[in-house]
């Protein structure tokens, strides 16, 4: 990897960050706080929340086996994906990799920031050689965007190839676990002290059944999380989503019942639609939901929508020509999409 000091904006590296209240008094005992321009009246909700979530990555710390300094907390995984952008690129300068098909925030997030997006064809499987990846780079190259398991493929990306991309490139390698629990292979969490150039993103929004709280994650070195929280919003976790992922975290146990139950669902799904007189194929995956290729994808999402069901339709994704992206819901839920789908003619 190239000095982070080489990879990192010069306006982000020079900036002073914004000091709030809570930054500055960081003692303990005091029981009169009259130097945030609170109102003294509606607690809890009054106060501003701490701006570096310190109890809540303590928690999320024991749970992924991290320290609470390699952990970075956003409304959402998508505010860490825009913040890396604003931290790294420079707009109309630098450009940033990624393999294609994948999550779309990706390239969102390079549009806002008017940075180049260099998409890499994935194979027929999915899958991808490290060095088709290295040779979409080149100097203004900051990050490479590997989603695994991906989205909407559902499949996990080659642990060698993922391997090979940080050893080989200089520059910033995200690798976006958002289905990681629902996946058996092997979080790049635990390779964070071998790679100073990995960022591993989680998020409450899947298995952890909590996307309407928005909480997302960012594991990486301290320099990277100093990083991030420098250029965050101040206050940018509210005291409710900390609060109530507090409360989540309490029940770890919880998320693997209802993994379990998802999973055991995902097998039946797949068993089913590949019994459909339509359905030509259904991808292998990783995650809590697949990807199947269909006679007429467009018309049979169509369908389903007339009969309340929604699915999401892929067709117009390159590789993914005439497949939906079916999320695996509770027993009932899938009862009616099957029952619905054996009635199509
Ligand atoms: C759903 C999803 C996320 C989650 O984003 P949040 O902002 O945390 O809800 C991140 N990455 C991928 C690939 C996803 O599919």
């Amino acid at each position: 990897m190239d000095r982070l000091e080489n990879l990192v904006r010069s306006n982000i590296l020079k900036l002073s960050p914004y000091s709030c209240a809570r930054d500055e008094y960081e003692g303990q005992g005091a029981h009169v706080f009259l130097d945030a321009n609170e109102n003294p009246y509606n607690a809890p909700l009054n106060r501003y929340p701490d701006p570096l979530q310190k109890d809540l990555k303590r928690a999320i710390g024991r749970i992924k086996g991290m320290a609470p300094e390699q952990i970075f907390l956003g409304n959402g995984s998508d505010e860490a994906i825009d913040l890396l952008f604003r931290i790294f690129c420079t707009p109309s300068i630098d450009n940033v990799v990624a393999i294609e098909p994948t999550y779309g925030m990706y390239k969102v997030c390079a549009d806002i920031n008017d940075v180049e997006y260099r998409p890499v064809l994935l194979n027929d499987t999915f899958q991808i050689a490290a060095q088709d990846l290295l040779d979409a780079t080149d100097e203004h190259t900051k990050i490479v965007w590997i989603c695994s398991p991906n989205n909407p493929t559902g499949n996990c990306i080659k642990h060698e190839t993922i391997v090979d991309v940080l050893a080989l490139f200089r520059g910033i390698v995200v690798v976006d676990e958002a289905y990681g629990d629902f996946s058996d292979a092997p979080s790049f969490r635990k390779t964070l002290n071998t790679y100073p150039n990995l960022v591993v993103l989680n998020t409450m929004s899947k298995a952890w059944g909590a996307a309407g709280i928005r909480l997302g994650m960012a594991f990486s070195s301290t320099q990277i999380i100093d990083l991030l929280n420098k250029v965050k919003y101040p206050y940018n976790v509210n005291s409710l989503t900390q609060q109530e992922a507090l409360q989540m975290l309490a029940d770890p146990f919880q998320v693997e019942k209802w993994v379990k139950l998802i999973l055991a669902e995902r097998t039946r799904m797949i068993e089913s639609f590949k019994l459909l007189p339509f359905c030509l194929h259904v991808y292998p995956t990783d995650a809590n939901f697949f990807l199947t290729r269909l006679v007429n994808a467009p018309s049979i999402y169509q369908y389903l929508i007339d009969k309340g069901v929604v699915v999401r339709n892929r067709s117009s994704v390159k590789l993914c020509e005439n497949c939906l992206r079916i999320t695996i819901g509770t027993k009932s839920e899938n009862q009616e999409l099957l029952a619905a789908l054996r009635c199509y003619r």
